[in-house]
């Protein structure tokens, strides 16, 4: 950084930012002593309005925010600070503080996630998903694999509704199989995160 924040007239906002996937996660604000502590640990320190101090992101969480990159506006008066998050951003669990329809989506998702992990020990004559795992990983890998042909031979018709309904069934199977084989959609998700960042 060739300049200096101005502090001159307070608090600084500071977005924080996520160095690989560029998703704005959160705003905080910095006062002198903790834009300094930030730089001299290389973890975000804010100064919390609420709490009235210091405030390290993950102090009790234990999310923190390691320093990739601290970026000045045109006039000195706003940092952006580039960070590989060590978990979600925000105290709701979710990975930013703004929430985009996008993210709800994938909230979603992982909330279905949760339902069909809660299946695993249930009764299999109640229901469809535990009698899925109780059949075995081959059974629900075979499952996979003919709602994705059953996709293709959708794709190649022109009706949207069971293309839709047929990646639907894609989906829903492919999270059985990966809570079948212990994998969490995170995983792939961050895989996914990873390859993007190359
Ligand atoms: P943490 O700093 O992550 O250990 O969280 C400590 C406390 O700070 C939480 O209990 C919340 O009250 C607050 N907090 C954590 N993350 C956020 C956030 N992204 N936005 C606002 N408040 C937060
Ligand atoms: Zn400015
Ligand atoms: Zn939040
Ligand atoms: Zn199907």
């Amino acid at each position: 950084m060739n300049s200096s924040p101005d502090f001159s007239k307070g608090l600084l906002p500071a977005v924080i930012q996520d160095a690989s996937t560029l998703q704005v996660l959160m705003l905080g604000y910095m006062n002198e002593e903790a834009y300094f502590k930030t730089q001299a640990e290389n973890i975000v320190t804010f100064y919390s309005r609420s709490k009235e101090r210091l405030w390290t992101k993950g102090e009790t969480s234990g999310n923190f925010f390691h320093v990739k990159n601290i970026l000045l506006d045109c006039d000195q008066d706003t940092l952006l600070i580039q960070v590989d998050p060590v978990g979600p951003a925000c105290h709701t669990g979710a990975d930013t503080c703004f929430n985009t329809s996008n993210q709800d989506n994938a909230a979603w998702l992982d909330y279905l996630k949760h339902i069909i992990r809660s299946r695993k020990g249930a009764s299999a004559d109640t229901s469809y998903t535990a009698s899925l795992f109780q059949k075995g990983t081959n059974k629900v890998a075979q499952k996979v694999g003919e709602e994705a042909v059953e996709l293709v031979i959708e794709a190649m018709s022109n009706n949207d509704e069971l293309f839709k309904g047929e990646a639907a069934d894609l989906v829903f199977h492919l999270l059985v199989l990966l809570e079948d084989r212990g994998i969490g959609l995170e995983e792939i998700v961050k895989l996914l995160q990873q390859r993007h960042a190359k």
